[in-house]
C-alpha cells in the first residue's frame, strides 16, 4: 500500500474525473492521499468530497508563487480551517526563486505569517523550496527551529538535502525520480534514510517517465515508488510500508480521522 502525500485533485485538471481517479488509485494500491488547497475555490472543493472518501487528508496555503495575488484573501481561510481541525498540515508554503512569480520579500513574509499560524495550530508544514534554502533554512532557523516539516517534490543538491534532514525534516520525492536525467536525485534517494523519506505524484504535474507529459494522478505514484525503490536496493514492498509509516506520523492521519 501506498500514500501519496502531495496531489492537487481538487484542482481543474483532476477535480471534474475524481471518482475514477480515486477508484484507480485504490485499484494501484494508494491507500490515502494528502490534497494541497491552493485557494479557495480547492478548498471549498475539499470540504464536499472529504464526505466520500475518509482516505482524503487536505493541507492549504497560497503558494509561493501567488503570495502577490492571492496571499491576503486566502490566509484568513486557511487560518480558520486549520483552528477548525480541517487540515493535516499548513502548506504548501515556501520559497521559489527559480520563477520567482511573486516578488522575494513577499514570498518571506507569507512564510513567516504560516509559521506562527503553524506553530499556533500545532500542524506541521509542507514546503515547496525551488533555488532558495539558503533562505529557507535562515528563516526557520529564526522563526521555526525544531519544528515538523516535509520538503515536498524535493529536487535539490545532495548538500541541500542535508540541511533538510539536520533540521528534522522529512523529505518527499515526485516522479522527478523517474526521469532518464534525474540520476542527482537518485544518489538523494540513496541517500535519505527509509524513516524520512514520503513519496507523492504531485497531480496534475510531473507525471513519471513512462507517462511524461501526460496528466499525473495518484495511481502511477506506483512507478516512483519502484524507482525509488530501485535506487535504494530495497524491495519495493519495503519502501512502500516505510514512506506509508513516515506519511501517517507526520500527517498524524489517524488522529484527523473523521474531522471534517
Ligand atoms: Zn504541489
Amino acid at each position: 500500500m501506498y500514500v501519496d502525500s502531495h496531489a492537487h485533485l481538487t484542482s481543474d485538471a483532476l477535480f471534474p474525473h475524481l471518482s475514477q481517479i480515486l477508484d484507480r488509485a485504490e485499484a494501484a494500491g494508494v491507500e490515502a492521499i494528502v490534497n494541497i488547497c491552493t485557494d479557495q475555490v480547492s478548498l471549498d472543493r475539499a470540504f464536499a468530497v472529504k464526505r466520500k472518501s475518509p482516505h482524503l487528508f487536505f493541507t492549504a496555503s497560497t503558494t509561493p508563487h501567488d503570495v502577490e495575488a492571492e496571499g491576503e484573501s486566502f490566509f484568513p481561510l486557511v487560518a480558520e480551517a486549520a483552528r477548525g481541525g480541517k487540515l493535516v498540515a499548513i502548506g504548501e508554503t515556501g520559497l521559489d526563486f527559480h520563477y520567482e512569480y511573486s516578488p522575494k520579500e513577499l514570498q518571506k513574509k507569507y512564510l513567516s505569517k504560516y509559521f506562527s499560524l503553524s506553530i499556533e495550530t500545532q500542524l506541521p508544514i509542507v514546503f515547496h523550496c525551488r533555488e532558495a534554502f539558503q533562505d529557507l533554512f535562515e528563516i526557520a532557523d529564526r522563526e521555526y527551529r525544531g519544528r515538523p516539516a516535509l520538503l515536498h517534490c524535493f529536487t535539490g543538491s545532495l548538500e541541500e538535502a542535508k540541511g533538510v534532514l539536520d533540521r528534522g525534516w522529512y523529505l518527499s520525492l515526485s516522479g522527478i525520480v523517474t526521469f532518464a536525467k534525474s540520476e542527482s536525485l537518485r544518489e538523494v534517494a540513496r541517500y535519505v534514510p527509509l524513516d524520512r523519506l514520503l513519496i507523492e505524484t504531485d497531480a496534475p504535474y510531473l507525471a513519471p517517465q513512462s507517462r511524461r507529459g501526460k496528466i499525473n494522478e495518484p495511481a502511477w505514484l506506483v512507478e516512483t515508488a519502484h524507482m525509488v525503490a530501485q535506487a535504494k536496493g530495497i524491495a519495493v514492498e519495503q519502501l512502500a510500508q516505510a514512506t506509508c509509516e513516515n506519511a501517517y506520523s507526520f500527517f498524524s492521519f489517524s488522529k484527523h480521522l473523521g474531522n471534517v
